[in-house]
Parts: structure tokens; C-alpha cells; sequence
């Protein structure tokens, strides 16, 4: 295939990339943006094996065959719950190859077209440092953020004497062995450099609080970009040039808006774990489940949601965890079939993952129009009867507003509290994902609903069919 060909096909993909980007910008538009996606991912591997410089197709079948068997594999029996962890360990891949394509071009530079052994053109040693920095940091980083999301490291802040200190000394170490690496070629500098960055990275991510996790992934995806297109300015692949910006934009835009829906300065996430003595946190939780609380039965919860005028449900992880959706529409249904007004509010971090909550209610055939976000619908609260809270914690917790030593303060929450009833579905007492007990289990207002989401759904729509 010829150069331009290629050129206009890389072009014609990466325009099938930006649609994908718009379609996925709207759950109502996403499954055609994701069709885009996937068209433009075909026309760039298949121009990618067309070009002439492909001559050994039986290597890069046999890496396809291998890698889509073990995507197929994972894509199939992963749990929508633990998708934001497979992201994660998706992008310390993508790091990983950033590196290793940073190492094989400093080996074999004549196969890249860069200059040969020790003679290394200049940008091509800085696009090669800038892709093992960023793909090095983005790959213990990732593993880190996998490791919190699985719940094989704690979720809350892990803070160290010195930590700013210690990172603000090896960004600048870094920087120095950049410098050195340009002008020595080193082989013992390429290798310093990349695990410096390796330690930054796991440094980097490992204080940050649970309830920040959001904005990390969404940055680890920015950074998995930066790091794709580093590789391609090293392969002189536009495509992947293109696409890496586009991945590292997105992500950047998408870490913004997160962090002005959890009102926090990026800066503030980057440097984690604030207001995070979670020893306190923890020492505090422990006092309050000893108090009481009003505990309720499906059947309860039955009868006032049948009687009211206005419901909001408010899903969080816990719904996910249950896959009680369809159940909750369905129960939210037949309370619509009674006149009963009914709304869901979503916050913009509950589950683990952005969008999260509106996939699964999308997947239950929930009315778009009946999904708000938390700006349009916090205001409703203090006019409406009953709130059902399914699964959902921190994104309620008034710890948020009040407490400035919580490593929630400044979050914007759900305003649940206001409404005259709050029912709480969920299996305990115990603490969200950030580790901070909710005063609301012990309000008068509130009824907690011990047990499983969907039994509980399962249970009330039982009751409501009995009346
Ligand atoms: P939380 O983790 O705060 O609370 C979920 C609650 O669900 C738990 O308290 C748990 O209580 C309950 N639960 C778990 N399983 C079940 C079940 N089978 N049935 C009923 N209840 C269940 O979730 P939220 O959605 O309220 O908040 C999201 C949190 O996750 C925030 O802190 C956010 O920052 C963080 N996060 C969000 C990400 C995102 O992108 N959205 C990514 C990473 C982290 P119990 O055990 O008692 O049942």
C-alpha cells in the first residue's frame, strides 16, 4: 500500500475515532460511537499490516490471536463491578508498551529509522525519554489504582513524612537524568530514568484517598494517551499520534470535569490523600455503629413508597454489586403505574466508575428523561416524600459538607437528608468506599433496610403486586 493511502485510510480512522469520542459523549448515542470506534480500530490494524514495512505477518497473527483470546476471555467473564479495575490494568498495559517500544527503539534504532546505535537524532531521544517517563509512571501507577479498586490495597489515604518532598525530588531527578540521557545515550541512564519513573508512579498514586480513585483513573487514562502517542511520534505512526492526543485530551477534559463535580483542584487530587488522618475516620466509625438506628422491612418501605407522591431512588454501588436494576425498575414501574412520581439522581462518582450508574439503568430500560443529574435534581429533595437509597453511601454522606478533617469534605453530595423519608437499602452498617461512617443511618428521618439490593427490590415489588 502506498504512502499516501496509508496517510488517507490512518485519516479516515482517526475520523472514526472523534465520532466515537461524540457518541459516547450521550448514553443514548454511545452504542453507535462505540460501532465508529470499532470500524476505525479495524481500518487502522488493517492498514498498519498493509504497509510495506510488515513482512512477517506469522508473528503478528500468532500476538492478535493470543492477545484477542485473552481479551475475549476477560471481556467475557469480567463483572460490570470490577470494569474500572480492568481499565486500570488496561492502562499500565498501554504503559508498559510505551516503555518496551522506548527500549526496543534505543536498542535497534536503524529499525526505527532514528539514527543508529549511539547516534540517536536528538527529538527522537526526547520523544523516546518522554515515552518511558510517562508510560513507566503510568504503568506502576495503573497497577497501584488496580490494586485499591480490588481491594488488595486499602482504599484510604496512605501518607508517608516527606511524601511531597520525596516526589518533588524525583520529578527533578527525572528531569536531570533526561538531560544527561540526551546527550550520553547512556544505557545505565535509560534504565535509571525508567525506574525512577517506575517508583514515581507507584508513589505518585499510592496516597490518594478512595474517594478520589475517579479522577485518578480518568488521569491514569490521560496519561496511558500521552504515552501512546510518545510511542508514536518513536514509530512515526500518525494514527497513533492521533489517537494517543485524542485519549490523553479526553482523559485530561474528563479529570476536570470530575474534579469540579467532587469540587476539588486537581492539584489537590495529584498530591492525594488531604484531610486524611483515616485513623480518626476509622476510630470515629467504630463509636457510631454502637448508636441506633430505626430499622425497616421491604414490606414498610412497600407501603410509604405506594402512598407517596414523589420518590427519588438514588443508586450507588451497592446496586451494582447486587444487580438489583432490573428489579428496581421494575419496581419503580409499578409505583408509576399507582401515580406515584418517580426519579433517579445520579451523582457523578457513584459506583466505581464514571457513568456508571446510568450504563446499568440504561441496560434496565430506564426512561432517559426520568435519570437526572445531581445539579438538576438537588434542589427536589426537600419536596419530596420518600428517597430510596439502594447501594449508595459516600455519595449521601453529609460527613461532606460538615466535616472538614473527612477525606470526602468538599465532595458535593446528594442532599438525601432534606426529604421527609430515607430509606437505606444496603446489607449493614459499614462504611463506603472512602471509609467514612454516614450520620444519616442515625437521623430520624432515615429507615435502614438491612439486606441484599435486589432481595429487597424483589421483596417490596412482591408487596406492592399484594396491594
Ligand atoms: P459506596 O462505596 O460509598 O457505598 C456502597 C454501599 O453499597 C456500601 O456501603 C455497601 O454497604 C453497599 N452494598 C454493597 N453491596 C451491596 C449489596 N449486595 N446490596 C446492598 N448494598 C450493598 O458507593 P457510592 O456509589 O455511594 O459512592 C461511590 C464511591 O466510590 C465514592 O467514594 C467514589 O469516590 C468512589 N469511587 C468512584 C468511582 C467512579 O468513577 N464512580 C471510581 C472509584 C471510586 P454494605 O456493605 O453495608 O452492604
Amino acid at each position: 500500500m502506498s504512502g499516501s493511502m496509508s496517510s488517507f485510510l490512518y485519516l479516515v480512522a482517526s475520523v472514526c475515532f472523534i465520532l466515537g469520542l461524540k457518541g459516547l459523549s450521550s448514553a443514548a448515542t454511545s452504542r453507535s460511537g462505540n460501532l465508529y470506534a470499532i470500524f476505525g480500530m479495524a481500518i487502522a490494524i488493517l492498514t498498519t499490516l498493509l504497509s510495506p514495512a510488515v513482512s512477517h505477518f506469522q508473528y503478528i497473527l500468532l500476538a492478535i490471536m493470543i492477545g484477542g483470546s485473552i481479551g475475549t476471555f476477560v471481556a467475557k467473564k469480567i463483572k460490570m463491578t470490577s470494569l474500572p479495575q480492568l481499565v486500570a490494568a488496561f492502562h499500565s498495559l498501554v504503559g508498559l508498551a510505551a516503555v518496551l517500544v522506548a527500549a526496543a527503539a534505543f536498542y535497534s534504532p536503524q529499525a526505527f529509522n532514528i539514527g543508529t546505535v549511539q547516534q540517536i537524532k536528538a527529538a527522537s531521544l526526547f520523544e523516546m525519554s518522554l515515552g518511558v517517563i510517562i508510560g513507566a509512571i503510568t504503568f506502576t501507577g495503573s497497577i497501584v489504582a488496580f490494586c485499591k479498586l480490588q481491594g488488595l490495597v486499602s482504599g484510604k489515604p496512605l501518607q508517608f513524612a516527606r511524601q511531597h518532598t520525596l516526589n518533588a525530588l524525583l520529578g527533578a531527578s527525572l528531569v536531570v537524568l533526561m538531560l544527561i540521557f540526551m546527550v550520553t545515550q547512556s544505557i545505565f541512564i535509560f534504565w535509571t530514568m525508567t525506574v525512577v519513573s517506575l517508583i514515581l508512579g507507584f508513589l505518585l498514586i499510592l496516597p490518594i484517598g478512595g474517594a478520589d480513585m475517579p479522577v485518578v483513573v480518568s488521569m491514569l487514562n490521560s496519561y496511558s494517551g500521552w504515552a501512546a502517542a510518545g510511542i508514536g511520534f518513536t514509530l512515526n505512526n500518525h494514527v497513533l499520534i492521533i489517537v494517543g492526543a485524542l485519549v490523553g485530551a479526553s482523559g485530561a477534559i474528563l479529570s476536570y470535569i470530575m474534579c469540579k463535580g467532587m469540587n476539588r483542584s486537581i492539584i489537590n487530587v495529584i498530591l492525594g490523600g488531604f484531610g486524611g488522618d483515616s485513623s480518626v475516620v476509622s476510630a470515629d466509625g467504630d463509636a457510631k455503629e454502637m448508636r441506633p438506628v430505626k430499622a425497616s422491612s421491604p414490606e414498610d418501605a412497600a407501603y410509604m413508597m405506594h402512598n407517596a407522591q414523589t420518590i427519588i431512588i438514588v443508586p450507588g454501588y451497592g446496586m451494582a454489586v447486587a444487580q438489583a436494576q432490573h428489579a428496581l425498575r421494575e419496581m419503580g414501574d409499578i409505583l408509576k403505574q399507582s401515580n406515584v412520581k418517580v426519579r433517579y439522581a445520579i451523582h457523578p462518582v457513584a459506583g466505581r466508575m464514571p457513568g456508571h450508574m446510568n450504563v446499568l439503568l440504561a441496560e434496565a430500560n430506564v426512561d432517559y428523561d426520568d435519570v437526572l443529574e445531581l445539579e438538576d435534581i438537588n434542589s427536589d429533595f426537600s419536596a419530596t416524600d420518600v428517597v430510596f437509597v439502594i447501594g449508595a453511601n459516600d455519595i449521601t454522606n453529609p460527613a461532606a459538607k460538615t466535616d472538614k478533617t473527612s477525606p470526602i469534605y468538599g465532595m458535593p453530595i446528594l442532599d438525601v437528608e432534606n426529604a421527609r423519608t430515607v430509606f437505606f437499602v444496603k446489607r449493614s452498617l459499614a462504611t463506603g468506599y472512602a471509609g467514612v461512617d454516614n450520620d444519616l443511618f442515625y437521623r430520624d428521618n432515615t429507615m435502614m433496610v438491612l439486606g441484599d439490593a435486589k432481595k429487597v427490590c424483589d421483596d417490596i415489588i412482591k408487596t406492592l403486586k399484594g396491594m
